[in-house]
């Protein structure tokens, strides 16, 4: 079965990252959206949360699973027998930071390949940095997030 693993934070989950999983679902069998939990980052949502928001978009389409790992990503990996990493791809300082990454990963992973997606032009603005600031600033985030979720 051909796996991929889509790690992040997801504090919250964007319409950036649901449409980067649906253009890469018909590449692979299962997709296995997984947050990296990682005790010296602060995040503004709490991981069962974070979670929770994960599941709700995703429960419709059973091939897309939701988890959770703490330590490297390459052992998760591993552990879970997928062989590829998914990451989005929105501008050139995204390229330089995920290079590095992929590379390291190719090693600690042993030929995990890393697939990435440019994103597109419409989301290519949108990050979860940006939808925190407006959450922070009282504002309305909404038209960054997955129909139906609420956040506050
Ligand atoms: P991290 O904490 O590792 O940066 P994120 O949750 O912010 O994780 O993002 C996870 C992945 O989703 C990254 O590969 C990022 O490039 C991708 N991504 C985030 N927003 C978008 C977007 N708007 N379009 C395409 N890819 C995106």
């Amino acid at each position: 079965m051909k796996i991929a693993v889509f790690p992040g934070s997801f504090d919250p989950i964007t319409i950036g990252h649901v449409d980067l999983v649906l253009r890469a679902l018909p590449l692979f069998d299962q997709i296995v959206i997984a947050i990296g939990v990682n005790s010296q980052k602060q995040t503004l949502f709490p991981l069962e949360q974070r979670l929770d928001w994960l599941r709700k978009v995703f429960e419709g389409e059973p091939r897309v699973v939701v988890d959770q790992f703490e330590g490297l990503t390459a052992h998760f990996c591993t552990r879970i027998g997928a062989r590829y990493l998914l990451r989005g791809l929105r501008n050139a300082s995204d390229f330089d930071y995920e290079k590095t990454i992929s590379q390291l990963n190719q090693i600690v992973g042993d030929g995990i390949e890393t697939l990435f997606l440019i994103s597109q032009p419409a989301y290519s603005h949108i990050s979860s940095t940006i939808v925190r600031e407006i959450i922070k600033g009282g504002g309305d985030a909404s038209p960054f997030l997955p129909e139906g979720l609420s956040v506050r």
